[in-house]
């Protein structure tokens, strides 16, 4: 039987980046990785802060700060979202492009990692401020972004028609349509479909995998689901087409929950409406604390780092939490999770359709192919549920947590490439 523990009184919850160092320790130890590719791989390959004067709506000028990560190329071209955030600063760059190389390579796409954010609150902001900071940061980074060299996708803060606006100005800069400089474009620019659900749908499909595992039934299972946004949004309506029942929801703005059912449909259009799902008719409030601590099957992390850490682990009751965020668990909470029985589907492989989608846009963009939404959702399913039983199979055969399989798989991926590659000159 399930026994819910705090084991310990933390004072610090993790940053990003110490999240992903730790578990990049672990996991070089494992895998018992040599002294110079471990030095290599801990560090991020070339990064990037730029600083750039942005015209508002009322006449001001103000200075804004990007920043751009490749963490590792040794697998090919880098590859990794923008984020517009407040908090957003190097470290937690750093941290998001060194996910991304582990990521590309569990999921065996041609990609090394990379990350870039701009450190500002995108609700604060108009349209047409949105779109002059995202050309000029844009702009600042020719040179170091393109299809051969490093592709932009959406994260927090971002979307679609960023990658629009991103896309136009490096075309603009380079005189002709250049489709593969980004991935997760609107379709009638180069996107694909499915990508915009990729991320969501790539949740769904580990979470069926897992339950499958454990023998949970989808069918009626109760979810929760921090965040609504990109990933959040999706995975909830595509949970809940899927037979589950979504019982709560929190984003930025609040929370909502209703123990027989909550319409996915319903709190996007109060989400469109308000900016949150809070107050959204026919439910009560409810906490992000609350929510992480819900009596419900499925906990679905999909909002930001560091939202479970040795503090609450223990007050979690879900039998699967799935990372549709990067980092949402801290190392400390992990081996609280492990002890208490709760399956924890890691970051690299749960949230990895996005880039999985990401991968196939640009190879329909470098062939001026389109595929069609089933094609892109077969070929989803078939790598990422591939990618979930080769981290499985390895988390049964060394007795190992599923975080330390993936990291462990995908480290010794990049570790190969990067030894196959040798060092210059
Ligand atoms: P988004 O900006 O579209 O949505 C973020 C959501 O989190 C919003 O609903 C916001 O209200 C909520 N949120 C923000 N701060 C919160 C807080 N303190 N408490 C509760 N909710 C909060 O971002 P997204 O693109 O959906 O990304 C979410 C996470 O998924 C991030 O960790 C991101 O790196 C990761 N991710 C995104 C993609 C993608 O394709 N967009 C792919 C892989 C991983």
């Amino acid at each position: 039987m399930k026994t819910l523990t705090r084991t310990s009184t933390p004072t610090h919850v993790a940053s990003a980046l110490e999240s992903a160092l730790q578990q990049f320790d672990r996991a070089a130890d494992h895998i018992a990785l040599d002294r110079v590719t471990r030095a290599i791989l801990r560090v991020p390959k070339r990064e990037w802060t730029v600083r750039f004067p942005v015209t508002m709506d009322d006449g001001r000028v103000e200075v804004f700060t990007g920043y751009r990560v490749q963490h590792n190329l040794s697998r090919g071209p880098a590859k990794g979202g923008v984020r517009f955030h407040p908090q957003t600063d190097i470290e937690e760059v750093r941290a998001l492009a060194m996910w991304m190389t582990w990521k590309c390579a569990l999921v065996n796409v041609p990609f090394g990692g990379a990350k870039g954010g701009v450190t500002v609150d995108p609700r604060q902001l108009s349209t047409n401020e949105m779109a002059r900071i995202t050309r000029r940061f844009t702009a600042e980074l020719q040179g170091i972004i393109g299809p051969n060299i490093d592709i932009p996708a959406p994260d927090v803060g971002t979307n679609a028609q960023t990658m629009a606006w991103m896309m136009d100005t490096y075309s603009m800069h380079h005189g002709y349509s250049i489709p593969g400089v980004v991935t997760g474009k609107p379709v009638d620019i180069g996107g694909s479909l499915g990508r915009a659900d990729a991320t969501g749908q790539g949740v769904v499909y580990t979470i069926q995998r897992a339950a499958e595992a454990i023998g949970l039934p989808l069918q009626g299972a109760r979810v929760a689901v921090q965040g609504f946004g990109n990933v959040g949004e999706a995975a909830a309506r595509l949970i809940h087409e899927a037979g589950a029942t979504l019982i709560a929801v929190t984003d930025v703005g609040g929370g909502v929950y209703n123990p027989d059912g909550l319409d996915p449909l319903a709190l996007k259009r109060r989400m469109k409406e308000t900016g949150s799902v809070d107050g959204a008719s026919g439910t009560t409030p409810m906490s992000n604390e609350d929510l992480i601590g819900l009596d419900c099957d499925i906990l679905i992390l999909a909002a930001l780092e560091g939202q479970v850490s040795a503090a609450n682990a223990g007050t979690v009751k879900a039998r699967i939490l799935a990372e549709g965020a990067n980092g949402p668990t801290t190392p400390d909470a992990d081996p609280i999770l492990r002890e208490n029985g709760v399956v924890v589907i890691p970051d690299i492989l749960c949230n990895a359709g996005g880039v999985v989608v990401s991968y196939f846009e640009w190879v329909q963009n470098l062939q001026s192919l389109q595929w069609t939404a089933a094609e892109v959702n077969d070929r989803l399913r078939s790598v990422i549920t591939a990618a979930f039983d080769e981290v499985w199979q390895m988390a049964s055969t060394d007795g190992i947590d599923a975080r330390l399989a993936a990291q462990s798989i995908a480290l010794a991926r990049v570790a190969e490439a990067q030894q196959a590659r040798g060092i210059y000159p």
